[in-house]
């Protein structure tokens, strides 16, 4: 009988255990967790901040369905991990003897760089006690500053000022997520945001966090300072790699992985925001954190573990997000070149997104219902879809399947203002052709 040990309670790490078990009934499996909860959804900590949802509803499994898979649940840190020995050490000293292990230990805020980083009133949000954590502080509402990018630093912006706290939002650069979105993209976020009474400050950056052992202010580096009792951090993430870096498995930015997720060491495995996998599209190790892609992962892994030897192909990444109310889907290669107020990458994002090969870029805006097509020699590349999402389905279909779009490209170039409906037309045809496929 196998002894499976998969770290993290992630959905990377969960789905992982859900397939092992669905392949090998009989076998054990051991899921060593750190947070003292239940597996719950880390994207709708936003909408828990944003007071939206209730905490309830971030829990995605019921306790029965949690038993059903008959885990050995081990609350405990992974410490470290004796790949020779096929160990991995807990936090409380036992050793625990696997024939396969998953690291599924996800990702982690970067820290701040500036005096004043660990005052008490300063915050990120990786996790549900960070967000229980944020929600104690904001109802005093007095005033916070949020400093970053990407989609974490909005939802903080916006969780806090749905609870009634005057919010300062402090940008490095000129705009909104650079690497990503293009300059009205940028523009119609910072409007909205600007509408709901936030006030952006551009080109500002954090000097110091001002107060003995509570956070009284931030100091920005023109000297200026502005009294506020929450500093929200959301500089970028990092996989954790506290497990595999001492143990020297092959890493890069995250932990490399072939397209069976197997790492560098005999029977071990990784998945989700810790594992680097090669994307087909552009041929490079990439990092991605997005949900959607922890969980194929996880999947893949656990099939992969349990011996099924199903390469994993990575996906055209997509996200489907709020930015300031606005539903916005983020597909393919968009963007390009760096977002200041980012260290490394951002939650919710694929490193996918900032590698645009050539194309050209073709626009249909109507107020704010906006697409932006990234258009390759054959193929679309790349779509931000904002407002309407009436074509986000066929979009993502077009790219994820690289459907040749010869018959149109010329059109496409030459009449952008009926991008639209050149795009639902050729979709409707093609699709015939081209059953969905399976999940
Ligand atoms: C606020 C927020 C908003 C987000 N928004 C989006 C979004 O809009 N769209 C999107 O696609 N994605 C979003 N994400 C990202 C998405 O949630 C992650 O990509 C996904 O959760 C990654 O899953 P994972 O299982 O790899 O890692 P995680 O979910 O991070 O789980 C890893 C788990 O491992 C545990 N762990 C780590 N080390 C150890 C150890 N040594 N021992 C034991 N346990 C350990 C951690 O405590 C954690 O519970 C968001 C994330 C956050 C936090």
């Amino acid at each position: 009988m196998r002894h499976y040990v998969v770290v993290g309670s992630g959905v990377a790490g969960l789905s992982a255990a859900e397939v092992l078990r669905e392949r090998d009934p009989g076998a054990t499996i051991s899921l060593v967790y750190e947070e003292p909860h239940s597996f719950y959804s880390r994207p709708g900590l936003a909408y828990l901040l944003a007071d939206l949802v209730p905490e309830e509803q971030l829990f995605a499994r019921t306790q029965a369905e949690l038993r059903d898979l008959r885990l050995n649940w081990i609350h405990a840190r992974a410490a470290q991990l004796l790949p020779e020995a096929h160990q991995v050490v807990l936090s409380n000293g036992q050793g625990l003897t696997y024939d396969r292990l998953l690291i599924a230990t996800g990702s982690t805020a970067v820290p701040p760089d500036f005096p004043g980083g660990d005052l008490a009133g300063v915050v990120k949000l990786d996790n549900l006690d960070d967000a229980r954590r944020i929600l104690k502080l904001a109802r005093r509402r007095r005033a916070a500053v949020v400093i970053g990018g990407g989609i974490t630093a909005l939802e903080l912006v916006e969780g806090l000022r749905a609870r009634g706290v005057r919010t300062h939002y402090f940008l490095r650069g000129d705009r909104y997520w650079a690497n990503v979105l293009d300059e009205a993209e940028s523009h119609i976020v910072q409007e909205r945001l600007k509408a709901e009474g936030v006030v952006i400050h551009y080109r500002t950056e954090i000097e110091a966090a001002l107060g003995r052992k509570t956070l009284a202010g931030v100091e920005t580096t023109t000297g200026e300072k502005l009294p506020c009792h929450i500093l929200g951090v959301a500089i970028g993430v990092r996989p954790r790699l506290e497990l595999a870096q001492p143990a020297k498995l092959k890493l890069d930015r995250g932990i490399l992985v072939d397209e069976f997720l197997r790492t560098s060491a005999p029977d071990v495995f990784a998945a989700g925001d810790v594992a680097q996998v090669r994307d087909p599209r552009s041929g490079r190790a990439i990092l991605d954190t997005l949900w959607s892609t922890a969980l194929a992962q996880g999947r893949a892994a656990g099939a992969n573990m349990a011996g099924a030897e199903v390469p994993y192909v990575k996906q055209v990444a997509l996200n489907v997000t709020q930015l300031a109310g606005l539903m916005t889907t983020i597909i393919g290669a968009v963007g390009s070149g760096r977002d200041q107020d980012l260290v490394t990458i951002s939650r919710g994002n694929s490193e996918a997104w900032s590698l645009l090969p050539q194309a050209q870029v073709i626009i249909e805006k109507h107020d704010v219902n906006r697409v932006r097509l990234l258009v390759g020699e054959r193929t679309l590349v790349g779509a931000v879809v904002m407002g309407d999402q009436t074509l986000s389905r066929p979009l993502h279909r077009l790219i994820a399947e690289q459907a040749d779009i010869t018959p149109i490209r010329a059109a496409l170039a030459a009449d952008p203002a009926s991008a639209l409906s050149l795009i639902s037309d050729f979709y409707a045809e093609w699709e015939r052709d081209h059953v969905t496929p399976a999940h």
